[in-house]
């Protein structure tokens, strides 16, 4: 059978199922093969290997999945979708396919039914554009045990999420993200690939979950409290971050700064500067200082 992911194929299932696009769902559905395979060899899937995707489609990376790990799980939100799904994946019986907002799933308790005896499990996905950053941190923060994630989504977002310090991408994503996993962005992919085509460029992006955290921190929250907080002004010092952003940071700014130096950090640098290790110090030592 021919692969759904060519333009004639998707146009012939989406045209026999009336099926129109929905750009609130961030519907852009992939027309090219090879693509979808350098997902698949990018995921490094194999039989041994569980994946869940999010936002199957049409089918057309997930029939890449099935073929190529030993299960897979798919959450769709669009209801219109399930009877396509049904015809399109027929000829695979390692994929079941969960009617629900990702966002409001239950996706530990999946894992936990749907893939004992799975040492190895990926998220692979062309993800719905407008809430990729709301899914891999509620996957992340709700530490779904996952080995890792090669996921497409804006080639800006990609390389905000992969960024080192002292870049213009680097910010409170990075930090977030690079906490929990080590992020590489793999390739990017132009818009001629998908029906329709995006208003914007796309990236494959890897990253695989560390072992622990990339920092031991007191307090996990209050570690991104103060990252965000350091990055709410690019331009200004950390210090007047700082005093600005954190809760009575006005009346703390000697407690502040012998944090800062505490942390072996000059006030004068900007939150752009810092590493994840400098960060960790950084809220520590704040904590210490009572702020
Ligand atoms: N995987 C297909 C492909 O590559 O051709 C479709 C990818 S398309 C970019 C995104 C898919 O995510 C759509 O099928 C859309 O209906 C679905 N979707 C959007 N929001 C979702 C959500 N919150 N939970 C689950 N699926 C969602």
């Amino acid at each position: 059978m021919k692969d759904i992911a060519t333009p004639s194929r998707t146009k012939d299932i989406l045209s026999r199922h009336g099926f129109s696009f929905k750009k609130s769902l961030g519907q852009n559905f992939l027309i090219d093969s090879n693509i979808l395979q350098r997902i698949t060899e990018t995921a490094g899937l194999t039989k041994e290997t569980g994946v869940i995707e999010i936002g199957p489609g049409i089918g057309a990376l997930t029939e890449h999945l099935a073929r190529t790990a030993g299960k897979v799980v798919a959450f769709e939100i669009d209801q219109r979708l399930l009877p396509i799904l049904d015809e399109t994946l027929s000829p695979y019986d390692n994929v079941k396919i969960i009617h629900e907002d990702i966002l409001k799933a239950d996706v530990k308790t999946v894992v936990e039914k749907e893939f004992g005896g799975y040492d190895r499990l990926m998220v692979v996905a062309n993800l719905p554009y407008y809430v990729t950053t709301p899914i891999i941190m509620k996957l992340l923060e709700d530490k779904v045990p996952v080995n890792g994630f090669v996921v497409m989504l804006q080639k800006e977002v990609g390389a905000r999420i992969s960024a080192k310090p002292s870049t213009k991408e680097y910010g409170s994503l990075s930090i977030a993200v690079q906490y929990y996993t080590e992020a590489e962005l793999a390739f990017i992919v132009p818009k001629t690939v998908f029906t329709p085509p995006p208003n914007v460029d796309s990236a494959i992006i890897k990253l695989l979950v560390r072992d622990e955290p990339a920092v031991r921190v007191q307090n996990e929250d209050f570690f991104f409290t103060v990252t965000r907080t350091s990055f709410a002004q690019r331009r200004k010092t950390i210090l007047n971050n700082l005093v600005n952003g954190l809760p009575n940071g006005k009346e703390k700014k000697e407690h502040i700064i012998a944090a800062l130096k505490k942390a072996g950090i000059d006030p004068s640098r900007r939150g752009e500067t810092l590493s994840l290790a400098e960060f960790g110090m950084l809220s520590d030592a704040l904590l210490n200082e009572d702020i």
